[in-house]
């Protein structure tokens, strides 16, 4: 198994599968909410602090994780 790898390649994100945003329920509501990993790019940022942007998703989703 030793497939060649490309650190240049950017990587989707995976939080938002490649699209950008993110579903957040707030209070049983749901809400459309820029993807705090990529900023809405759809790629995975390089040395973009994904806890702290975890932080803040849940923060802004009060502690509900909806994990498929
Ligand atoms: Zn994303």
């Amino acid at each position: 198994m030793t497939e060649p790898t490309e650190p240049t390649a950017p990587q989707p994100c995976s939080p938002c599968r490649g699209t950008g945003r993110l579903v957040s329920k707030i209070g049983g509501t749901e809400h459309e909410v820029t993807c705090p990993w990529c900023d809405g790019g759809g790629l995975t940022i390089a040395g973009h602090d994904a806890q702290e942007a975890g932080a803040a998703l849940r923060a802004a989703t009060s502690g509900s994780t909806a994990d498929e």
